[in-house]
C-alpha cells in the first residue's frame, strides 16, 4: 500500500458523495469553507445512480405507453407502437451520465476538491481514506457522515428477489413480477411495469395498507384495477420457492384459501439500516442507534460537536430531499449559521400512474390529533385542462382546521399532483387559511384551478362542481 507522504489539513471533510453529501459540501463552499468530498464509488450516491433518477426515468418511459391512446384521438397515427427497452437503457445512461457530470462540475466551480475512496476516522480529527493500494490521510477541523443506507436482511432467493438498487435497473423486462409491500417504490414500479407489459401483482401482508389519505388509498385500488394489476390484500404465511425460470409465490388469502402465483422476479420491501460498518465510528465514539443509524440532533449535529451526520445514515425517512435539506442545515450550522430541519411540511410523492402527492394531515389523521376537520376535494374530470388534455384520473382533496380555517393537509392523486403540491406546502409553511388560497387569482385552463376548487368545495363554494353536501359557508368571508 502507498501512504500519502505527509497528512494534507482541511477544514471541512464531507464523507459520501450522494445527494446529502454533495449538497452539504456545495453549500459549505458557498459560505466560504475548505471543502474535501470523499466518495466511494461514484458521486450522487443510490439517488442519482440506482434510486430517484433510474427509477423516474422508466416511470417517464412507461407513462408514454399510457399516453398513446389519447395520441392518437388527437389525430396522430402511430403505426409501430413497439417498445425498445434497450433504446430506453441507452436513454436512461445517458441521464445518468449527463446528471452525474453536472455533479462533478458544480463541485470543481464550487472549488470542492472530491476524493475517491472509502473513508475511516482513525482519531476524532484525522481520516484515512483507502483507494485500492493507495492510502491518504486528512486532518480535519469538521466533518459531516452522509454514507447512506443499505439492505439489512440476506435475499430468500438470490437469483430472483431484487432488490431496491436492482428493480429498476434490470436488463430486460421480466413477464411477471411479485411485489411486496406497500411503499411508494412498490407502487412506481407496478404501474410502470405494467404499463410496459409485465404482469404485475402486489401483495400486501395482514395489517398493511397503503398508508394515504383514505380517499387517495380508494382511488389508487380502482387504479390498480383498472390497470389489470393483482392486489392481494391480508395474506398470511407467505412463501418463495425456486420454479423453473423463476419463483412460485404461495400464501393464504383473505378468505382463508391457499393461493399459489407463479413469476419470474419479485421485490419485497426492505428495511435498512446504517451505512456506518467501515467508518471506525467506535473508534472515536459516535453514537449509533440498534440499526447503526448516527443518532443526531435537528442541526445535524452527533455527540461529537464538530462532526455532523445527514441523509439516509441518520434513519428514517428514506429521501433524498430530507438528505438534501439535512446537508444543507449542517453545512450552514459548521458555517458559523443557525438553522435546523423541520420535516412537518416535507411532501410524500410517489410517482406512480397516475401520480399521488401528499402532505400534511391526512382526514384521519387530523381527527385522532384532536382537530375538528372539513374538507373539499375537486375531481380532475371537472377540470378544463385535465380534460382536455386526457388526464382526467384524480383529484385534489384539502384538509381545513375547522377551528381556525388553516390548512393542515392536501392530498393529490392525478396528474401534475407533485408540482402542484408545492402550493400546499408553502402554504402550510405560511400558516394559511383557507381565504389565502381562494383570494388570488390561479392560472387558466390549468390543473391549479383544481385546488383552488377543492379548498372552494371545503366551504360549499367550488364553482364547477356541484357541493354533494351542504358546507359551512359562514366560516369563510366572502370579501
Ligand atoms: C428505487 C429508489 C427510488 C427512490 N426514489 C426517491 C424519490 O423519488 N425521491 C426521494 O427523495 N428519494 C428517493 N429514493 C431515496 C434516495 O435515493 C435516498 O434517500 C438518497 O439517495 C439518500 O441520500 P444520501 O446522500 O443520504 O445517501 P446515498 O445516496 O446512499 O449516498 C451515500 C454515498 O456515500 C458513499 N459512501 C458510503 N460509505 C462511504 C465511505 N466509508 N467512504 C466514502 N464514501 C462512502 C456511497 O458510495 C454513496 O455514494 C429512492 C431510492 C430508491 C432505492
Amino acid at each position: 500500500m502507498v501512504v500519502g507522504e505527509i497528512a494534507q489539513e482541511k477544514e471541512v471533510v464531507i464523507i459520501g458523495g450522494g445527494p446529502g453529501g454533495y449538497t452539504a459540501a456545495i453549500r459549505a463552499a458557498q459560505l466560504g469553507k475548505e471543502v474535501l468530498l470523499i466518495e466511494q464509488k461514484k458521486l450522487g450516491g443510490v439517488c442519482l445512480n440506482e434510486g430517484c433518477i433510474p427509477s423516474k426515468t422508466f416511470v417517464h418511459a412507461a407513462k408514454q405507453a399510457s399516453k398513446l391512446e389519447h395520441i392518437s384521438t388527437l389525430g396522430y397515427q402511430i403505426e409501430n407502437n413497439r417498445f425498445d427497452y434497450s433504446s430506453f437503457l441507452t436513454y436512461k445512461n445517458q441521464v445518468v451520465t449527463q446528471l452525474g457530470a453536472g455533479v462533478a462540475s458544480l463541485c470543481k466551480a464550487n472549488k470542492i476538491e472530491i476524493m475517491y475512496g472509502r473513508a475511516t476516522f482513525i482519531s476524532e480529527n484525522k481520516i484515512g481514506i483507502e483507494n485500492g493500494h493507495h492510502y491518504e490521510v486528512v486532518n480535519f477541523e469538521q466533518a459531516i457522515i452522509a454514507t447512506g443506507a443499505k439492505v439489512d436482511s440476506k435475499k430468500i432467493l438470490p437469483n430472483y428477489q431484487l432488490d431496491r438498487l436492482q428493480l429498476f435497473n434490470l436488463d430486460r423486462l421480466p413477464d411477471q413480477l411479485i411485489l411486496v409491500g406497500s411503499d411508494y417504490i412498490i407502487l412506481e414500479a407496478a404501474f410502470a411495469y405494467s404499463l410496459l407489459g409485465t404482469k404485475v401483482s402486489i401483495i400486501l401482508q395482514k395489517n398493511k395498507e397503503f398508508e394515504y389519505d383514505l380517499d387517495i388509498v380508494k382511488e389508487v385500488k380502482r387504479q390498480l384495477k383498472k390497470n389489470k394489476i393483482s392486489l392481494y390484500t391480508e395474506i398470511e404465511k407467505l412463501h418463495f420457492d425456486e420454479a423453473e425460470n423463476g419463483v412460485e409465490c404461495s400464501f393464504i388469502n383473505q378468505k382463508g384459501e391457499a393461493n399459489k402465483i407463479y413469476s419470474n422476479a419479485f421485490y419485497m420491501s426492505e428495511s435498512l439500516t446504517g451505512n456506518t460498518e467501515s467508518l471506525g465510528l467506535d473508534r472515536i465514539g459516535i453514537m449509533v442507534d440498534e440499526h447503526q443509524f448516527i443518532i443526531c440532533d435537528k442541526q445535524g449535529r452527533t455527540n461529537l460537536n464538530h462532526i455532523f451526520a445527514i441523509g439516509d445514515v441518520t434513519g428514517e425517512p428514506f429521501y433524498a430531499v430530507k438528505s438534501m435539506k439535512q446537508g444543507k442545515v449542517a453545512a450552514e450550522m459548521i458555517s458559523g449559521g443557525i438553522n435546523e430541519v423541520d420535516l412537518t411540511w416535507m411532501p410524500k410523492v410517489v410517482h406512480s400512474i397516475p401520480p399521488i402527492a401528499s402532505v400534511g394531515y391526512t382526514e384521519e389523521e387530523a381527527k385522532i390529533a384532536g382537530f375538528s376537520t372539513k374538507t373539499g376535494q375537486y375531481q380532475l374530470p371537472g377540470n378544463g385542462y385535465a380534460l382536455l388534455t386526457g388526464n382526467r384520473d384524480g383529484f385534489v382533496k384539502a384538509v381545513i382546521d375547522e377551528q381556525t380555517n388553516r390548512l393542515i393537509g392536501m392530498h393529490i392523486i392525478g396528474e401534475g399532483a407533485i408540482e402542484l403540491i408545492s402550493t400546499a406546502i408553502i402554504g402550510g409553511e405560511m400558516v394559511a387559511r383557507d381565504e389565502d388560497f381562494i383570494f388570488p387569482t390561479y392560472p387558466h385552463p390549468s390543473i391549479n384551478e383544481a385546488l383552488l376548487e377543492a379548498i372552494e368545495d371545503t366551504v360549499g363554494l367550488s364553482i364547477h362542481q356541484v357541493a354533494k353536501k351542504k358546507k359551512r359557508k359562514e366560516k369563510m368571508t366572502i370579501q
